[in-house]
């Protein structure tokens, strides 16, 4: 970038520290687990559904408010239309629930280790962070957020599973969370809630502040297809709705919606491909323990370990010149980490050799 580049940049743009997501490779051969994408395709029948809609009604925009989809989606959850928001996938909807949700000039609770765009909202919006840091057993510490006064928070945000550590609370503790932050937005991010999570869906009947995201990118396979939601009571998912027409009326576009509302329709298909994995994580898991890894207990669709006697970053270069990619974090606590997705069978066969390579030397 030319020194003049950022002549023309708004004044408080360089002061951003935008999101770095996992890299896309194109190297033929190469083993991805580093974005905690399914290895499975998409249901048939949202791929076909997709087709189904690429015909000339692309000249139409979409519907702008989704209803077939938020329709569906209030089926499938036991809540009306009205509770349901749809985004281009969940990160959008995170972006705007910030903007609609959390107060500006209060802090947002989050835990320190956690999903890294958090941080880059709340730069992006100019409100401050307040980390609580994960327990030593890296589990989301409730003790200490219930331990915050509840007035001086302009909002709460967190993983259930977390990420990248994959432990989940119980519905007790998302509850105690709910009730004592009850004078601001809690947003549960469920992003891998179908990996063995409880959702906290069935909670928002009774707390008005609560608000549930999830995404269809990673346990209906459609990272490629952009579609998030939220539910919550109807007064937050208005909130939402305002920052989206002011934004962008038509964030789903006719092929994600035909697409979305079909892979809903194949239940069994999903939780088929949610069992395979759940089977697969544990297969994983067992591999990297015998190996000498100290594997956290995850609820979702990767694994977060460290070997006692191997950095993280060399074991990721490691992993890396044997065409396998997985994600380290090079922060504190977490440093020495590996963030594996869990892959295919074969996938998963061919990092436990890997590993086996490195640690003999080669
Ligand atoms: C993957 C992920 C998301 C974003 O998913 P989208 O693809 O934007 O729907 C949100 N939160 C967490 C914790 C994630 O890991």
């Amino acid at each position: 970038m030319s020194a003049s580049a950022t002549r023309f940049w708004s004044d408080d743009l360089a002061g951003l520290t935008p999101y770095v997501p996992g890299e896309q490779p194109k190297i033929e051969g190469l083993i991805k687990l580093n974005t905690n994408e399914n290895p499975f395709p998409p249901s048939p029948r949202a791929i076909e559904a997709i087709r189904a809609a690429a015909d000339e009604r692309l000249r139409l925009y979409p519907d702008p408010t989704s209803q077939a989809l938020r329709e569906c989606l209030g089926r499938h959850h036991g809540v009306s239309v009205d509770q349901v928001f749809v985004g281009n996938g969940s990160d959008e909807v995170l972006a705007f629930l910030f903007r609609a949700l959390f107060q500006r000039g209060r802090p947002i609770v989050f835990p320190d280790i956690t999903y890294s765009f958090y941080p880059v909202y709340c730069r992006l919006y100019g409100i401050e962070a307040q980390m609580v840091p994960l327990d030593e057993d890296l589990a989301v510490d409730v003790d200490a957020m219930c331990r915050i006064d509840p007035a001086s928070v302009g909002g709460v945000i967190l993983p259930n599973p977390n990420a990248p550590t994959g432990r989940a609370l119980e519905l007790e503790q998302v509850e105690r969370l709910a009730a004592h932050f009850s004078g601001c937005a809690v947003v549960l991010d469920e992003a891998y809630v179908d990996f063995g999570a409880d959702s906290a869906v069935a909670l928002v009947g009774r707390y008005p502040n609560l608000l549930i995201t999830q995404t269809l990118s990673k346990s209906r396979s459609l990272a490629g297809l952009r579609i998030g939601f939220a539910i919550g009571q109807s007064g937050l998912i208005e909130a939402l709705t305002r920052v989206k027409d002011s934004f962008n009326s038509y964030p789903i576009d006719r092929l994600a919606e035909a697409g979305a509302i079909a892979a809903y329709e194949d239940e069994a298909y999903f939780e088929q491909t949610c069992r395979a994995i759940v089977r697969m994580r544990e297969e994983v898991a067992a591999g990297l323990s015998e190996r000498g890894f100290e594997v956290l207990p995850s609820a979702a669709n990767f694994l977060l370990a460290r070997h006692p006697e191997h950095g993280g970053a060399d074991l990721a270069a490691g992993l890396r010149r044997h065409k396998v990619i997985v994600r380290h974090f090079d922060r504190p606590r977490i440093g020495d980490h590996l963030r594996i997705t869990v892959g295919s069978d074969s996938d998963n066969a061919a990092l436990l050799t890997a590993l086996d390579a490195i640690f003999s030397g080669d």
